[in-house]
């Protein structure tokens, strides 16, 4: 679906983008996180084709970006981080507007938008953009990037600035969205959103790529995992002590096997089993420290 190779990106001799390689599949979500400046935002118009790579391929859809970029705009929608609106327009106006502009056809478009007002919720089809909070006027500049139907979805900070049940609402639609065989690409810096939604996650640091992997092998490879076991024995034992109970910890799978094994025999009682894994916020400040 996208492939980038080799891409490099200078803004006049400073290098926003170095040598990246990135490959997304169809039908997933993958999540490109980093600082302030990392070059996630260049590395989402340069898919979109907005901005021309200094160096290396782009390739969306089978198509070489720069080479065929009008054919391939049509199945991208592109969510730039931000998207100032018509103010004096509807949402619904300003759709009509933007799908007259993708030349959809009348009947098209207007199934096309109440669908999307629908969907996304927003009620107020009387009032004016300008008039709109700032969640509702994310939710319009998503529903334009959605008008024409594409197959790839980019999405610059589709939460930023949104409260968290709007930003939540978002990120359940993106999934929405995913099982109707969207594509899609998003940057954010909500990395707990980036951890429940996205199936994969690129992290970028001065315009490097450090990880690129699914959260489970993230986890693996740079993560911890705990394992805790609380039980009640009817014997002394030198465990840790916790409300009458004793504690079990260890990031040893086997250990936790054999402490199990062991309760089992002895028929002491199993309070609580439970697994603790590192957050991607916690990998990412260690990764991003060192
Ligand atoms: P943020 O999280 O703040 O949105 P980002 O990861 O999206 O940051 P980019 O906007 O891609 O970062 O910027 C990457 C680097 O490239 C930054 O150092 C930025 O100053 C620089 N940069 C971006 N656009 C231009 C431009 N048009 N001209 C010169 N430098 C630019």
């Amino acid at each position: 679906m996208i492939q980038l190779t080799h891409v490099s990106k200078l803004y006049r001799d400073f290098v926003a983008i170095n040598d990246l390689n990135l490959h997304v599949h169809a039908g997933e979500i993958v999540g490109i996180i980093g600082h302030n400046g990392a070059g996630k935002s260049t590395t989402l118009k340069m898919i979109a084709g907005l901005v021309a790579p200094t160096a290396g391929s782009i390739r969306v859809l089978g198509r070489d970006i720069e080479k065929e970029s009008v054919a391939i705009k049509r199945d991208i929608g592109f969510l730039p981080e931000e998207s100032p609106l018509y103010e004096n327009m509807t949402a619904r106006q300003y759709l009509l507007f933007f799908s007259e502009l993708y030349r959809l056809p009348r009947r098209v478009a207007h199934t096309q938008i109440e669908a999307l007002l629908d969907s996304l919720k927003l009620p107020e089809k009387d009032k004016l953009t300008g008039e709109f909070s700032k969640g509702m006027k994310r939710k319009v500049a998503i529903a334009r990037a959605l008008l024409h139907d594409p197959r790839l979805l980019i999405l610059d900070e589709p939460n930023a600035g949104l409260d968290p049940l709007t930003s939540f609402f978002i990120i359940n639609y993106l999934r929405t969205l995913k099982r109707a065989g969207k594509t899609i690409l998003l940057s954010a810096h909500n990395l707990f959103h980036v951890e429940y939604v996205c199936d994969r996650v690129a992290i970028l640091k001065n315009g490097r790529l450090l990880v690129f992997d699914t959260m489970e092998a993230i986890r693996r490879g740079l993560g911890q995992r705990e394992y805790q076991v609380i039980f009640k024995a009817d014997e002394s034992l030198d465990f840790e002590r916790r409300d009458g109970n004793y504690v079990f910890r260890t990031n040893d799978v086997g250990g936790i096997a054999r402490v199990l094994e062991r309760i089992s025999e002895r028929n002491w009682a199993l309070v609580d089993l439970s697994v603790q894994e590192s957050a991607l916020e916690e990998i990412y400040v260690k990764l991003m420290t060192n």
